[in-house]
């Protein structure tokens, strides 16, 4: 893969070498790790319906926030088991025998070259699931091209409307910007929400926001800025799932959202008329965060 020589695929233009075996910002050199392939039940309800979506969770992050949810695999350590671009291929079709409403691709950017690769494989080999592409919406809008036409729903998160948080929680300053270009990339390859028959979406962009204590502020203007920007363009879904691990070093991030903080941001949403998904405190487990042990790699 030529463009992983130099790798400048995500915002962090890192220029090292991932084929000579060097790591990037990300972890990740040129080998693909995947921490687990399976179904997943707790995606928002067009994406998981009755029979689940089939998520890919890859190893390694772009961005490495604090307050991860998947710290798990996103750091340096290899996690799961290294796949070639065929293997990837044949894990597509597996999850599709297991009945998957959708492949779900879930934090592969600094993977996309193979990944096109093994989704152009798969395709000419007759795939015809929906591809959802599961992104923290850090990533460059010229990387997102090589997935135009490839990809059915884009399912970025948009953090933070703050450059002061993105920076202090994610070391991303230019995250917000960043996020909103990506955003506007991929609406440009999915138009508006399209549902099928069967309530499953079939293509797309629904935007997630991880709300964090404290930082209702901060929604508010996201959620504004969404509005302004996209509209009824976009599905938007509210996850107030946050749960700290190991949050000693940032005690304000310490502890979980408080039905106050998440009832507020739920009347800004509907204030705004966006239209999307509200989590109730109920169904919040930490089954949401699943075992990554190489399943189904
Ligand atoms: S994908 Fe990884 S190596 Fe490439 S620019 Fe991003 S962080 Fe650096």
């Amino acid at each position: 893969m030529d463009s992983l020589t130099m790798c400048m695929l995500c915002p962090r233009a890192c220029g090292v070498n991932r084929n000579a075996g060097i790591r990037g910002l990300c972890g990740a050199d040129n080998t693909v790790w995947v921490a687990r392939a399976a179904l997943h039940q707790w995606e928002e309800p067009p994406i998981s319906g009755t029979c689940g979506s089939g998520a890919i969770f890859f190893t390694h992050c772009t961005l490495g926030c604090v307050f991860c949810q998947n710290r798990q695999i996103s750091r340096r350590e290899d996690i799961g088991a290294p796949v070639t671009i065929s293997r990837l291929s044949e894990i597509f079709f597996e999850l599709a025998a297991q009945g998957a409403h959708n492949l779900n691709l879930v934090t592969g950017t600094h993977y996309t070259p193979q990944i096109e690769a093994a989704l152009r494989q798969a395709k000419a080999k007759g795939l015809t699931l929906p591809v959802v592409w599961n992104s923290s919406g850090y990533e460059k809008a010229e990387t997102l091209q090589r997935l135009d036409g490839l990809i059915d729903i884009y399912l970025p998160d948009y953090k933070y409307y703050s450059s002061y948080y993105a920076e202090k929680y994610s070391h991303a300053a230019d995250y917000p910007e960043t996020a909103r270009e990506a955003i506007c990339e991929m609406l440009r390859q999915t138009g508006a929400p399209v549902c099928g028959a069967d309530g499953i979406l079939q293509k797309g962009v629904l935007i997630r926001h991880l709300m964090l204590p404290g930082l209702g502020g901060d929604t508010a203007q996201v959620l504004r800025s969404i509005a302004e920007q996209w509209g009824g363009h976009v599905l938007v879904s509210l996850l107030r799932q946050y749960t700290p691990f190991g949050m000693d070093d940032w005690p304000e991030l310490n502890r979980k959202l408080s039905d106050a903080e998440y009832s507020q941001a739920v009347e800004w949403m509907q204030s705004l008329g966006l239209t999307g998904f509200i989590q109730e405190r109920e169904s919040i487990s930490e089954s949401f965060i699943p075992a990554f042990t190489g399943e189904g790699v």
